[in-house]
């Protein structure tokens, strides 16, 4: 093309210089030099065209001089001057088109690199026949999607087959497994199965009312017949109302989603581990809470039998060892019962919780911990408090936690110093649990670290306890934050909104 369009230039500008020095017509005849000025820009670039016309001015000038020689008659100088100025200013608006043209090829080819090896599978689309279809409903009275699928459960179905592919980038091939354009063409309808038709029918109702954008998530199926979970947009211009070019991209987020899947896991294996850890610091204290009550059931029950074993046995008393010996291994069963939930691995289960019972029933787990360390323990439970939704075995962990990590931090004062105090309260909406100790508190630049995994200062320590709560109180929907005042001490307080339904 730009060999030809240079010979046609130079045969047209020979034609014309000979035209217009040989013949003597009163026309501008160097006017058709714009012709050549304009072919220029199929074969030269920017400085080309400017020589070109300059060449083409030259031209117009020898021929003026040879045909009118010093004799200027001033038609024939009209004439030129016409000429000249013809090309001078084809030369600019030339100029101008072609650096347009070359943002646009520019631009074109920018589009042509992301689409070609961008990460997204991009599918350029042709939606006319399925708008076609949507507004022939609309004009048989259909009012939205909803009735039409009401009316047609195979609708969704329909409108697939009428979404006609027409170009599709490389990651797409690779996403999908198919070797080439055609063979995915053939096979797209098959790549979306049952559990995206709630995803698409969502993007029909998109169509329908006219919006230009639309994003969704789902799954598709590769032709190998993996699964893939998909984040999908779909782009439709608003210069094209026919629908004729729809660009669709798919993100593959398959391994994402199955990286968080395993992260997940990961956490909730740690959470477990993290919490039977706790547990086994706490085996002296919990071995003595279960001891205890079978302690008192057996005292109870050689009462009873000396009062029944006497000449004259004495049924009350009898019975009244009896009844304490029950209430004892209740107590027992209880702690135990709370024990294989707070070490079993079940899945959270949000219950209705009201927030002191669960200080209380927690505390039966650590009291003699704090007993043993000679902490004093200052107990404020706000009454009236509204209830909160959660599990109480993870909202029971994360107090255990606080209450270990306070003992722990004041396990190096002097004993006459260590104070625990539990305090419960209304917050903004819902309720907020502080837990204060006179330890040798943190510095406050340490606030953000003590929440970060495997941070710890304690040579046993994991560093998961105070990560672990953070997670469980979030995903409560509540905050957990530490402060530590300069006077000493540290206090962890966390928020958990309100039961709405309880309310
Ligand atoms: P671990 O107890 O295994 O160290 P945590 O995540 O529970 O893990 O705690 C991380 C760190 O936060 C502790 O090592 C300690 O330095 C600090 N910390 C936690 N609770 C307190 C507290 N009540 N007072 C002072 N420092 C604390």
């Amino acid at each position: 093309m730009p060999r030809y369009s240079l010979i046609a230039a130079i045969v047209l500008a020979a034609a014309i210089f000979l035209f217009d020095t040989l013949t003597q017509f009163d026309v501008a005849i160097a006017v058709l030099y714009v012709a050549v000025v304009l072919l220029s820009l199929n074969f030269t670039g920017r400085r080309g065209t400017l020589a070109v016309a300059a060449i083409c001015i030259l031209l117009t000038l020898i021929s003026f001089v040879v045909t009118h020689g010093a004799g200027m008659e001033s038609g024939a100088v009209a004439r030129a001057l016409v000429s000249l100025a013809a090309i001078v200013i084809t030369t600019i608006l030339a100029l101008r088109l072609a650096a347009t043209i070359a943002i646009i090829g520019e631009s074109e080819r920018r589009y042509r690199t992301i689409f070609r090896s961008t990460g997204v599978a991009i599918l350029e689309m042709d939606f006319s026949a399925l708008k076609a279809r949507l507004d022939s409903m609309r004009s048989d009275g259909a009012r939205s999607i909803e009735d039409i699928v009401r009316d047609d459960p195979n609708f969704v179905r329909e409108a697939l087959g009428l979404m006609k592919l027409v170009n599709a980038n490389d990651t797409t091939f690779s996403t999908f497994k198919a070797p080439n354009l055609e063979a995915f063409r053939e096979s797209l309808p098959d790549l979306t199965p049952k559990e995206m038709e709630p995803s698409i029918l969502r993007m029909l109702d998109a169509i329908w009312n006219g919006r230009t954008n639309f994003e969704s998530e789902g799954v598709m199926d590769a032709i190998d017949g993996k699964r893939l979970n998909v984040l999908y947009t779909v782009a439709m211009p608003t210069d094209r109302r026919a629908l004729d070019v729809v660009l669709v991209s798919i993100m593959d987020v398959t391994a994402r989603l199955e990286a968080e899947n395993g992260l997940h896991q990961a956490q909730a294996e740690l959470a477990h581990v993290s919490r039977v850890a706790t547990l086994g610091e706490l085996t002296v204290s919990i071995a003595h809470e279960v001891n205890q009550p079978l302690a008192g059931v057996v005292t109870n029950g050689e009462a009873g039998l000396r009062w029944l074993r006497r000449p004259e046995p004495d049924l009350g008393e009898v019975s009244a060892s009896i009844e304490r010996m029950i209430a004892d291994a209740r107590r027992a069963s209880e702690v135990i019962k709370r024990l294989r939930a707070l070490s079993s691995k079940a899945t959270p289960q949000p219950t209705s919780v009201d927030i002191n019972e669960l200080v209380q029933d927690t505390l039966t787990l650590v009291q003699r911990e704090i007993a043993s360390q000679h902490v004093a323990l200052r107990l404020s439970l706000a009454d009236g408090l509204g209830r909160i939704s959660g599990d109480r075995v993870q909202l029971q962990q994360v107090i255990i936690n606080l209450i270990v990590n306070a003992i722990q931090a004041m396990g190096a004062m002097p004993v006459g110093y260590r104070q625990l105090a539990i305090l419960s309260r209304a917050g903004e909406d819902g309720v907020v649990l502080e837990i204060t100790d006179t330890g040798p508190g943190f510095e406050p630049a340490d606030e953000a670290r003590l929440f970060a995994a495997f941070f710890t200062t304690k040579p046993e320590g994991m560093g998961m306890g105070l990560s672990i709560c953070r997670s469980i109180v979030e995903a409560h929907g509540g905050r957990l934050r530490a402060s530590s005042p300069a006077s000493g001490g540290a206090s962890f307080e966390f928020s958990l909104p309100a039961d709405k339904e309880a309310a």
